[in-house]
């Protein structure tokens, strides 16, 4: 849908006009994808300051796709996208062009500036800043019903491998099994890496499936996501095999009570570090602060991790129609862990619907198998 991308380039044009910038090129893949719905490895998108001229710069290889689903924008069909555009921002003589300073390198920079003397005089370059990110954090309707598939893809697969995880499987084989599930649910891809880690090796936040067989007392922790429409959900749950031991059941009763406080501070308006203080503050309290080692959520999109992100010291509030994931975990090194994560929207509750619409469903009861 053309309008909708057209109306987000709108909405970027306050950002690049406050730098004195004549236009903004956007080179990071999934900022183009946003800002002109090309999904391309190759693309990189000029915007101006003000009006509607566009020029999206990608290889042959996406040519026929960009004519398709950006018939409105000027396209440029080169192999090496950034030189094309510096000429023709040269040729057009902008003076000063903000780019993303976070994702160019140096080395495709210089290109840039070498190529736009070429053209002519090589405009002023300013860092744009992460303003296209700034915008992607609040979503629209068609967004989060994309985002929602992938999360009702995930919670079914999940509960699908669930049914038949049996003692003496493979870390690397339930892995295998979850992604092809969600392949067959109609995922086009696993949002990323999924993460299964059994007894001691779910003390390791991000541990790589490996060949360890999971086994009575452990406790097993699959992280995991389907992308759907290019939008990534992100689930994580804890199971145990056979009847939990106190210590699995007191993380675990832990790790959740933390989840729904962090869960119920999620609304919007709320400040980013009240947040994650609100799950942090009772896994501390429950004697466990140096065991939650990492920041409690971030948000998910058209990358599995992207603005805002809770905890690490970030600042910020929480908008309303913003995407994030609420994932405590408690990591007990040579024993094991426990990390309970949901995908949810914060929304500006209507009346009596509760600020927070949770799109992962599996159950956050401790499921013992
Ligand atoms: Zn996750
Ligand atoms: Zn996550």
């Amino acid at each position: 849908m053309p309008e909708i991308e057209q109306a987000r380039r709108e909405r970027l044009q306050g950002a690049v006009a406050a730098l004195d910038a004549a236009a903004a090129l956007i080179t990071s893949p999934p900022n183009v994808r946003y800002l002109t719905g090309l999904a391309s490895s190759n693309a990189a998108v000029l915007v101006p300051a003000s009006g509607t001229g566009a020029v999206l710069a990608t290889d042959s290889r996406y040519a026929l796709t960009a004519r398709r689903e950006c018939p409105d924008l000027e396209l440029l069909t080169e192999r090496l996208i950034e030189p094309a555009l510096a000429r023709l921002a040269a040729a057009r003589g902008l003076g000063r062009v903000a780019f993303e300073a976070h994702e160019m390198t140096v080395e495709r920079h210089l290109a840039f500036a070498a190529a736009a003397a070429d053209g002519g005089a090589v405009p002023d370059l300013v860092p744009l800043g992460r303003a296209v990110e700034q915008l992607r954090m609040v979503k629209d309707e068609s967004e989060i019903a994309a985002l929602a598939r992938a999360c009702a893809i995930t919670s079914r697969a999940l509960e699908d491998l669930l049914a038949i995880l049996r003692p003496g499987q493979t870390e690397r084989e339930l892995a295998g099994l979850l992604e092809r599930r969600m392949s067959e649910l109609g995922a086009e891809r696993p949002a990323f890496e999924t993460i299964v880690a059994s007894g001691p090796n779910g003390a390791i936040p991000h541990h790589a499936p490996g060949d360890r067989a999971v086994g009575r007392g452990d406790m097993v922790t699959i992280d995991c996501g389907a992308r759907y429409g290019g939008y990534h959900a992100d689930l994580t749950r804890t199971v145990v095999i056979g009847r939990p031991a106190a210590w699995q059941r007191e993380i675990y009763d832990l790790a959740a009570a933390a989840q729904r406080a962090g869960i119920e501070a999620a609304v919007p308006g709320a400040d980013l570090a009240r947040v994650d203080g609100a799950a942090r503050g009772l896994i501390a309290e429950g004697g466990h602060a140096e065991h939650f080692t990492h920041g409690l959520g971030h948000g998910v999109g058209l990358e599995i991790h992207e603005a805002p992100i809770m905890g690490h010291g970030q600042t910020g509030t929480l908008g309303d129609r913003v995407p994030i994931t609420v994932e405590p975990g408690i990591y007990l090194p040579g024993q094991g862990g426990v990390r309970i994560e949901d995908t949810l929207v914060v929304r500006a509750g209507s009346g009596t619907a509760a600020p927070q619409d949770i799109l992962t469903t599996t159950t956050r009861e401790l499921t013992v198998l």
